[in-house]
């Protein structure tokens, strides 16, 4: 490992990883090329390192953000290398990169003039970040581009292409959260289980890593959640039936509403409140009546919660979609009018923590016991979700029925003494709906529509991932269920995900994912797959979900051959619901 004078890691010796990383698509290799490096990172740099080799700057639980718009890169760019603009959107145009961009720039730029570049530092290149995430308010931008410019002035061009992509959080060669774990535990003999759960507690890998360097297993195994670091919520696999729910779940079982909203995990430590989404983002400020009746109704002093967030439409009653209400109205309204539109209900039915002690080792039904405790309602709007323990099909039946009727998605089902396993799909906890199988892809290219559609991209390529080779292999194309609103919406969202463009088809990022229905799978030479989706059509965006989650392509065979037929050829805990 070559060092500076300090012994702090050069930032070339990271850049280099990557390099070996882009070389390669197999999982196996990746992982050996991290475990092997992060091996001999000293303990203190190893968070920023291991986060860097993820793609992020932050780790996932930091709020912090960069905070750069592609435009500013590309000025960046341009006055650094002494390029007009044009030249480095042409470039841009070309690679579909802005890194690619900037390493090529630099390129050139070093052969008019023999520079020399300084040596830097994985913790200069950290330190400057965290300076530019810091700049807010009046002037910011400015000195936030300033501050770049000074860091790729001391860069070389291939340390550019990585500065230029971490600012945009779109490392090429990034490892997936996945590899890293098993990196990991490789480089450091521990179990890679402890590992992902150490992840799922903390969301840092970074500080996962160090523990496992300096305190091995037993470090990890003192890992524990603590209120305002969000956990991975523990997520459920479908099954076909009550009956199959029954038998999964050892005969007698929970059995609660599926409320049709978004999840929300409530995190209280005296009397600051903070919520977060499926992904971990805050949404507190968002949602300040939720604030409200958690402070109403949660006695505890401190605690985490997990939970449903219902918004209804005032006149049914009935649930509407809960994106909307984010994504959309939020914008548009203001806050306290949508409080108004949409009230508004939340449904805790988990409990991971309280007053200082972890709840997530408990059985499921201790746990039950401890939320209702927890929780005293003063009215609708915040009460514990409609539970039942039963093992009798009829009267889990009943509750399915009801639950439809009054517009929820079917019930869960959940394992009286399974313990909470943060960021596990597992079959601890189980979903029973009304429509079976719909599969949540990425879109990964979408081609520009006719006519009075001209300006909006109308036909969207789905993708499921395939684990083993890191790529995103195509099942169809999805271009209805959508309405205009809808299209213009789609088409604001990819733009800035473009990085390829081959005549009306563009490619993008793939950081949009879709939950696509169909009526069955085929398949098919036309889709990089080999399969196809017959009549898929859009159900929603599903914003709660990262591009990790998308489905991955074991699940989707399992589809195929359950089907025609036969076995599923994935056998075991399916990794996606
Ligand atoms: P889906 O698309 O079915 O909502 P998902 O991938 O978002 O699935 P799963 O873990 O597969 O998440 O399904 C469980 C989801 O159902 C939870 O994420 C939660 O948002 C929602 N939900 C609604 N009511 C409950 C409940 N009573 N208990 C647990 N989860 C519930």
């Amino acid at each position: 490992m070559q060092n500076n004078s300090n012994g702090i890691m050069l930032f070339k010796e990271l850049v280099e990883v990557f390099e070996k990383l882009k070389k390669t698509q197999s999982r196996l290799e990746k992982t050996a090329i991290i475990a092997d490096f992060i091996k001999n990172v000293p303990p203190d740099e190893m968070p920023v390192v291991v986060t860097f080799l993820i793609g992020r700057v932050f780790p996932l639980w930091d709020e912090r953000k960069i905070g750069i718009a592609g435009q500013t890169i590309i000025k960046v760019i341009s006055s650094i290398t002494y390029n007009s603009e044009s030249k480095v959107i042409e470039s841009y145009k070309r690679t579909g990169h802005l890194g690619i961009t900037a390493e090529e720039m630099f390129q050139r730029r070093r052969q008019a003039m023999f520079f020399e570049a300084d040596e830097l530092t994985v913790m200069d290149v950290n330190r400057t970040f965290a300076e530019i995430a810091r700049q807010a308010g009046a002037g910011s931008a400015a000195k936030k581009q300033k501050l770049l410019i000074g860091l790729l002035h001391r860069a070389t061009p291939k340390e550019a292409e990585y500065i230029v992509s971490l600012a945009i959080e779109y490392v090429l060669s990034g490892a997936k959260e996945g590899v890293m774990e098993e990196a990991i535990a490789k480089a450091f003999g521990v179990d890679v289980e402890l590992v992902r759960r150490a992840n799922m507690l903390t969301s840092d890998l970074g500080e996962t890593a160090r523990v496992a360097m300096l305190e091995g297993e037993r470090g990890l195994k003192g890992i524990s959640i603590r209120p305002m670091r969000p956990v991975r919520p523990m997520l459920a696999q479908n099954v076909a039936s009550i009956q199959e729910a029954l038998e999964v779940l050892g005969g007698r079982a929970d059995f609660e509403t599926k409320y049709d909203g978004a999840r929300l995990q409530v995190h209280k430590l005296g009397d600051q409140v903070r919520l977060y989404s499926r992904r971990l983002e805050n949404l507190t400020e968002a949602l300040p009546e939720i604030v409200r009746y958690v402070k109403q109704s949660v006695k505890a002093d401190s605690v985490i919660l997990d939970c449903e967030c219902i918004a209804t439409d005032p006149k049914t009653g009935r649930p509407v979609p809960f994106q909307n209400i984010l994504t959309r109205l939020r914008r548009i309204y203001k806050v306290e009018e949508t409080e108004k539109l949409f009230p508004l209900f939340l449904r805790p039915f988990d409990i991971l923590y309280v007053n200082g002690e972890s709840m997530i080792d408990l059985p499921f039904i201790e746990r039950r016991r401890i939320l209702e405790q927890n929780i005293m309602p003063v009215d609708e709007k915040c009460k514990p979700a409609t539970a039942l323990i039963t093992d009798k099909v009829e009267e889990a039946q009943e509750l399915f029925d009801e639950s439809i009727k009054r517009g929820n998605e079917g019930l869960m089902a959940k394992d009286l003494q399974a313990t909470y396993t943060p960021g596990v799909r597992g079959r601890k906890m189980v979903k029973i709906k009304e429509v079976l199988d719909t599969l949540d892809l990425a879109i990964v290219s979408a081609e520009w529509g006719h006519g009075r559609k001209a300006g909006w991209l109308t036909s969207f390529e789905v993708a499921a991932y395939d684990e083993e080779n890191d790529r995103y292999l195509v099942l169809g194309k999805v271009a209805s269920g959508f309405s205009d609103e809808q299209l213009q919406e789609m088409t604001e969202r990819l733009k800035p995900l473009i990085h390829a463009e081959r005549g009306r088809v563009v490619d993008v990022k793939p950081d949009v994912i879709v939950e696509v229905k169909f009526q069955e799978i085929q398949k098919s030479p036309i889709y990089s797959s080999g399969y196809a989706l017959r009549f898929p059509r859009l159900v929603r965006v599903r914003d709660d979900m990262s591009p990790e989650e998308v489905n991955t392509i074991g699940r989707v065979l399992n589809i195929y051959d359950i089907s025609h037929g036969k076995p599923a050829r994935h056998v075991g805990p399916q990794p996606d619901g």
